[in-house]
């Protein structure tokens, strides 16, 4: 039976590089808390995403925390349940009410126009998530922080080194936080970072990742432990220098899946804004007809030894810990897209004809 195929495949450059890259800590014995390698990868992001300030974290999920916090939000905050579920913890974990809007059909990301309809005294803020590397409506959300005086605080998990309209995606909102988790498409193995251009708030959270610590013998707020470490960094330089080959790798496989799947009437595909600069983190296709459909497509798959994955099913707003809790808004578009979505592999050293395996069994099971 052929090699197993996963829905991504991490990064990792060569041993002989990262080990290069991790040598010197074994003379300076300098693990953790923002040495030499936090520094370096710090000052590389913010030029390659083109930001004034960013705080790297252990964990996308922390960056999460860290910004709801930095902001003091406390009271309603609008989301979407098309995510993953560290969005919606994030929000709970800090006794804030998450209130579950719908999503557009086209791009999956959060609808404004049904946003602003929730919107009540309570509402601090919105957090949409630009899910898939599908950039959300932007201006749309701009504008409603500026009639209702919220908050807009973007989930950008997915949008590494993406531009919109030729500036960076996580310039956009109040703030925006990335994972660097060895699934996506840039990592540190696990990490994340928090994006803003309010320095200030980028500073408060480098303290409060660090316990709030800001000297010896001061300690400004009640903090946690957040910090990346130096093994992390340097896993995030290797990568940074061949982030442009796996992008492009990327886009390779995503147009060869197009070209194999855009006339098959059954599956609807997901194609970018044309003004967005896509990275391809992901594959998502509909798997239109039948509701049985998408799992048929699965379960064959699967019997060739290639796992797809059902990001994002079940909707966070019908999992056990959080159902019936947050309202029961109607999600139609999120409820029919949960249940027909599934995202295919794609990574950079993915085979086309491994490409057009997955399509032609994707063609023979719906023909049936
Ligand atoms: C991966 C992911 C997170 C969490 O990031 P971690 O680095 O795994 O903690 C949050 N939100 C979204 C949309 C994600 O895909």
């Amino acid at each position: 039976m052929a090699e197993p195929i996963f829905v991504t495949r991490s990064m990792m450059p060569t041993k002989e590089e990262y080990f290069a890259e991790v040598s010197d800590i074994w003379d300076s014995c300098w693990l953790t808390n923002m040495g030499t390698h936090h520094r370096k990868l710090e000052t590389q992001l913010q030029k390659y995403l083109d930001i004034d300030s960013i705080a790297l974290l252990s964990s996308g999920h922390m960056s999460l925390e860290a910004a709801i916090q930095a902001f003091d939000l406390k009271g309603e905050v609008i989301t979407t349940p098309f995510t993953f579920v560290s969005t919606i913890h994030a929000l709970v974990r800090n006794g804030i009410k998450p209130v579950f809007c719908d999503i557009r059909r086209d791009d999956y990301t959060l609808d404004v126009e049904k946003a602003e309809k929730l919107i009540t005294p309570e509402t601090v803020a919105i957090m949409p998530v630009h899910v898939y590397g599908n950039v959300c409506d932007i201006e749309g959300f701009d504008r409603l922080a500026e009639k209702y005086n919220i908050k807009i605080i973007y989930d950008a998990a997915h949008t590494f080194g993406e531009t919109y309209k030729g500036k960076s995606v996580v310039s956009y909102g109040d703030a925006a936080t990335l994972s660097f988790h060895a699934t996506k498409v840039f990592h540190t193995i696990e990490g994340g970072a928090v994006c803003s251009a309010d320095s200030s708030i980028v500073e408060r959270i480098n303290k409060m990742k660090n316990f709030g610590i800001v000297d010896e013998e001061m300690i400004c707020e009640v903090g946690f432990n957040a910090k990346m470490n130096e093994f992390q960094a340097a896993m995030g330089t290797c990568n940074l220098r061949h982030i442009e080959e796996e992008i492009q790798g990327r886009k390779r496989i995503y147009q060869e899946y197009i070209d194999c799947l855009q006339d098959c009437k059954e599956i609807s595909c997901n194609y970018y804004k044309k003004d967005v600069a896509p990275n391809y983190a992901y594959f998502p296709i509909l798997v239109e007809g039948d509701l049985e459909n998408r799992d048929k497509v699965l379960e064959a798959l699967k019997k060739q030894n290639i796992y797809a994955r059902k990001y994002f099913y079940p909707l966070i707003s019908n999992l056990l810990c959080y159902k019936g809790m947050y309202g029961n808004e109607l999600l139609p578009v999120a409820e029919e897209v949960s249940r027909k979505v599934l995202t295919l592999p794609i990574y950079s050293s993915l085979k086309l004809e491994d490409v057009h395996k997955i399509c032609s069994v994707i063609q023979q099971i719906l023909k049936k």
